[in-house]
C-alpha cells in the first residue's frame, strides 16, 4: 500500500518510513501539510499518517482539507502525535481522522492500526467495484426495458416517453415534427406460407431497412405486431412523407419473396402526419391518429404506398 508520512522532524520521518517499508509498504514523505496536500492531489495516495504539530499547515488542518475535498475516494488518515490530552484526541477525530496514535508509540500497535486501515480501504475498494458493476448493469437494464428484443428498436413504452418529450419541445420552441406509421402488407399470409420463425426474421430485416432510411436523430419503435412507428423531430408533413416513401422503397428493394402478395415481394404501407405548430393545441395523440388513418387509407388504396394526412386533407404517393 502507498502510504504518505507527513512529519516535520526528519529523523522521526526516516524511522517511520523504514518501519513501514519493512512491513511491505511503499512510502512517500512530506515535511509539512502543504507539501502533503500537493502530493495527495498529484499521486493516488489513499493512506496518510500525519504528525499534528508542524510549521505551515498542521496535521489536523490537513485532515480537514482532505475530508472536505474527497473526490478521489476515501483516504484513511492516522494522526500520529505527542499531543495526548483527551481534548486533543477529540479534536483530531472530529477533524475527520480515522485513528489517533500517541507518540512515543509501540511498533506493534502501529502495525495493527495500519492493518486495520488497510482492511477498511480494501472494503471501500470492493464496494466501489460493486457499485461500478451495478451502475453498468443499471444502464444496460435501462436500455433493455425500452428495447424490443426482436426488432432491436424502441418498444411502445419508449415511444410514449419519446413522443411526449418531442411534442413538448416542439410546442415550446414552435417547431414541428412528423410521425410515420408503417405496417407490413399481408403479413398474416407471410406467416402462414413461410412460418412464424421466418416471419420473425422479416420483422428484423424491415426494422433494419427502416433504420437505414432515416436519420440518427429520428426515433424508431415497434408499435405492436408488425407495425413500426417513427418520430421525426423538426420535420414537416412534406419531408415526413418523403422519408416514409424512402422506407417503403427500401423495404420493397429488399426483394423478399412473398407468394401471398399480388406483387410477389414483401411490401409495407405507411401513413404520415405532422405537427407543424400552426395549431399548438393539437395533441400528439391526434397526430398519431392522423398517421394511423393515413395508413388505413394506404392499405385501402392497394398497399405498398404512402398516404399523408393533415387536419385539412389526405394525399397519397407511392407505387
Ligand atoms: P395488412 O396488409 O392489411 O396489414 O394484412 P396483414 O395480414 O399484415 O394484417 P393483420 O393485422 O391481419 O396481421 C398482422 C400479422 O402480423 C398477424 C400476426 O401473425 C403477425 N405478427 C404480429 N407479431 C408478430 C411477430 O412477432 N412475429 C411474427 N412472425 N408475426 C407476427
Ligand atoms: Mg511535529
Ligand atoms: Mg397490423
Ligand atoms: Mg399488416
Amino acid at each position: 500500500m502507498l502510504i504518505l508520512i507527513v512529519e516535520d522532524d526528519p529523523i522521526s520521518g526516516k524511522l517511520l518510513k523504514r518501519m513501514l517499508e519493512s512491513w511491505g509498504h511503499e512510502v512517500l514523505v512530506a515535511g509539512d501539510g502543504d507539501e502533503a496536500w500537493n502530493i495527495v492531489q498529484s499521486r493516488k495516495v489513499k493512506f496518510v499518517i500525519a504528525d499534528w504539530l508542524m510549521p505551515g499547515m498542521d496535521g489536523v488542518t490537513l485532515c480537514r482539507k482532505i475530508r472536505s475535498s474527497e473526490d478521489a475516494g476515501y483516504i484513511y488518515f492516522i494522526l500520529l502525535t505527542s499531543k495526548d490530552k483527551k481534548e486533543d484526541i477529540i479534536t483530531g477525530l472530529d477533524a475527520g481522522a480515522d485513528d489517533y496514535v500517541i507518540k512515543p508509540f509501540e511498533r506493534g500497535e502501529l502495525k495493527v492500526r495500519v492493518r486495520a486501515g488497510e482492511r477498511i480501504l480494501n472494503l471501500e475498494r470492493e464496494l466501489n467495484d460493486q457499485n461500478e458493476k451495478l451502475n453498468r448493469l443499471n444502464t444496460k437494464l435501462e436500455g433493455l426495458i425500452r428495447l424490443d428484443p426482436l426488432m432491436n428498436i424502441g418498444n411502445r413504452r419508449y415511444f410514449y416517453e419519446t413522443i411526449d418529450k418531442v411534442h413538448q419541445h416542439a410546442r415550446r420552441y414552435a417547431k414541428g415534427y412528423g410521425i410515420i406509421m408503417c405496417d407490413i402488407d399481408n403479413f398474416k399470409s407471410f406467416n402462414d406460407i413461410y412460418g412464424h420463425l421466418g416471419g420473425d426474421g422479416i420483422l428484423k430485416m424491415v426494422a433494419d431497412a427502416t433504420r437505414k432510411s432515416v436519420r440518427a436523430s429520428d426515433h424508431i419503435f415497434r408499435f405492436g405486431g408488425e407495425e413500426i412507428v417513427i418520430v421525426l423531430p423538426e420535420q414537416d408533413l412534406e419531408s415526413t412523407t418523403l422519408v416514409a416513401d424512402k422506407i417503403r422503397g427500401n423495404v420493397e428493394a429488399l426483394d423478399i419473396q412473398h407468394k401471398g402478395s399480388s406483387r410477389g415481394v414483401l411490401t409495407i404501407s405507411c401513413g404520415a402526419a405532422a405537427f407543424d405548430g400552426s395549431n399548438p393545441d393539437l395533441r400528439w395523440e391526434t397526430v398519431l391518429d392522423l398517421a394511423d388513418r393515413a395508413l388505413y387509407q394506404a392499405k385501402s388504396l392497394g398497399r405498398n404506398q404512402v398516404c399523408s394526412s393533415s387536419e385539412r386533407a389526405e394525399t397519397g404517393i407511392g407505387s
